[in-house]
């Protein structure tokens, strides 16, 4: 009989295969205390077993830009004089071996980490313990488990799979991972969707159930571990990974078409991106532009603010890789759980409510003008538009495009060339502009509907917070409403509206979405072909129908059941 496990789903697809059981070498830390002469002999110890390490991630070579990311983010932690000298004042002090100094640092270091609310410096604590341990593995020369010689194509199930682990995996040979720890935005997740593999994470204790071997099936759109299937699963399965791979080659050929309606309507169906790697993903996804370049990945990822040749250089780079296609820059959308290693945010009780965004451009001009004009010298390199985030105040829209105006002065006079006709638009992602739509719309070209925030903000549900996502719904007749609001006014104004919220790549909205009378919609390179193929095969005239009776419905479950329905 089969035994089907669950956890978090942390990149889609089924596959099936035999086991490869990945389990590390138990490591322990010898406890005994030194004496005195021997500090110095411990001391060289961690020196020589850190610089080996750190000579191990010199060496190494990548598959993927991910990894290449996490080996130079080891390299730098490796590199902190605050590590060394942490370790040996516990070796100096407190008499440690160094096997146990570094023990103790990095257990600090982690549960330190580990009590931040910020899911991204979590992240971090991985790190640290990754490195920890490595360390250890030298100090005590044992040579760690590793996942470079797999046999032909296996199915990873392990306690957990850090950095070092996936970055020395052959990945040619593997169909997809299980893993106990884990959550969806944790390393090994990421991976996964890079290589495009399913996998399942968060599953407890997965790597105690199964054995070398063992045959199982992945079913990652549904979360679910079926270990020793029966022949009759097998089969089931078997017809659902051909009918994936049919669904998946179709797509693929008519990624790269027009969007356009049966009744003639064409629609922009473009990409969300955080840096340049996204954008090559989405270009290949078949994208007709980028509907959001999420600028803050830009300012999280370094470790100063960065110059305007910094990013002068990337959007330049963005915008000619898109070779004339529309590329909406997004102003630094920072704040709220975003924050800056190198800025003090202030402390706030409510910083979703705070000091973010287009308020926090505002009051630091110096900064808010040089990516101003670092996107204005990239509007020469293709088609740049330039989009507010949380905008509540029309002064704040005429504040920021008088700072535009400015900057244009300045690159008339230093004859430096730009689009002088570049197109501004704000994101609708506060209650106080779908309210005040028809006034904002004055101002800007376009806007774009960021539905992630407006669904919190309208509803007042937070979008992070578990205990009430049953009631943050897109689907909800409020959220419904706004939208079609925005639309209308932006359409009687002549301008148009796009979708740069996650509720645009539900491909279970897109002819709702259509029949409200969308223009763009911008969302996950990975669901672009099925946008695409869900307008090329709707009627415009017909969806209109369908959304506008959905909007005379109150409850927002039956409004989910009717679109899942229409759908079939
Ligand atoms: C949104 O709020 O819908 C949006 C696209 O912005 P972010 O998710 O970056 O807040
Ligand atoms: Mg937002």
């Amino acid at each position: 009989m089969s035994s089907t496990y669950e956890g978090i789903i942390a990149s889609n697809g089924i596959t099936m295969g035999n086991v490869y059981l990945f389990k590390k070498n138990e490591i322990t830390v010898d406890s005994e205390l030194i004496s005195a002469e021997n500090v110095e002999f411990e001391q060289q110890k961690l020196k020589k077993a850190m610089s080996d390490y750190k000579k191990e991630l010199e060496n190494r070579t990548f598959s993927t830009k991910e990894e290449e990311e996490i080996t130079n983010a080891h390299k730098e932690l490796i590199s902190d004089p605050y590590l060394y000298d942490t370790i040996t004042t516990k070796i100096v002090t407190e008499l440690n071996n160094a096997q146990m100094a570094l023990k103790s640092t990095i257990d600090e270091m982690v549960s330190t980490i580990e009590l931040l609310d910020d899911e991204y410096l979590k992240e971090r604590a991985t790190d640290y313990k990754d490195i920890g341990e490595q360390i250890l593995y030298k100090l005590k020369g044992i040579k760690p488990a590793s996942l470079s010689n797999l046999p032909e194509d296996v199915i990873i199930v392990s306690k957990e799979l850090t950095p070092s682990d996936t970055s020395t995996m052959d990945k040619t040979k593997v169909l997809g991972f299980a893993t106990d720890l884990g959550a969806k935005t944790s390393h090994t997740s990421i991976i996964a969707q890079t290589m495009g593999i399913p996998a399942i994470v968060g599953m407890s204790n997965i790597s105690e159930k199964v054995n070398d071997g063992d045959f199982v099936i992945i079913d990652a759109n549904v979360g679910n571990v079926i270990v020793s299937p029966t022949e009759e699963e097998k089969e089931e399965y078997r017809s659902l990974i051909k009918e994936q791979k049919e669904e998946k080659d179709r797509l693929e050929k008519i990624k790269n078409k027009v969007a356009k309606t049966i009744d003639g309507c064409e629609k922009e169906v473009s990409a969300n991106i955080g840096n340049l790697e996204d954008l090559d993903i989405a270009i290949n996804s078949g994208c007709d532009g980028v509907g959001l370049f999420r600028t803050e990945f830009l300012y999280m990822e370094n470790s100063h603010f960065p110059t305007e040749e910094e990013q002068f250089e990337v959007y330049k780079q963005a915008a000619l890789k898109l070779d004339g296609k529309p590329l909406i820059i997004r102003t630094l959308d920072i704040g709220g759980d975003k924050n800056l290693k190198y800025f003090d945010f202030p402390k706030e009780d409510n910083p979703f409510l705070g000091f973010r965004a287009i308020r926090f451009c505002l009051k630091k001009p110096g900064i808010f003008r040089t990516q101003l004009k670092a996107i204005l010298r990239a509007s020469a390199f293709g088609k740049v538009r330039i989009m507010f985030p949380m905008v509540i105040n029309v002064s704040e829209i005429i504040e920021s495009k008088k700072i535009i105006e400015d900057i244009k002065k300045e690159l008339d006079d230093a004859n430096i060339s730009y689009d002088k006709n570049i197109e501004v638009g704000i994101m609708v992602e506060t209650p106080s502009s779908v309210v005040m739509a028809d006034q904002f719309i004055k101002y800007v070209d376009f806007f774009s509907i960021g539905t992630n925030d407006l669904t919190q903000y309208l509803l007042a549900v937070d979008r992070g917070n578990e205990n009430i996502s049953y009631l943050y719904s897109n689907y909800n007749p409020a959220v419904l409403r706004a939208i079609k609001h925005i639309i209308k006014v932006s359409h009687d104004a002549g301008k148009w509206t796009g979708m740069c919220g996650s509720f645009a790549s539900d491909t279970k909205a897109t002819k709702l979405l259509l029949g409200l009378g969308l223009d763009e919609f911008s969302g996950a390179a990975g669901k672009i072909s099925k946008v695409k193929d869900t307008i090329l095969n709707s009627n415009y005239e017909e969806e209109k129908e369908f959304s506008d009776s959905l909007l005379n419905i109150e409850d927002v479950e039956e409004i989910e059941k009717i679109v899942f329905k229409h759908n079939k």
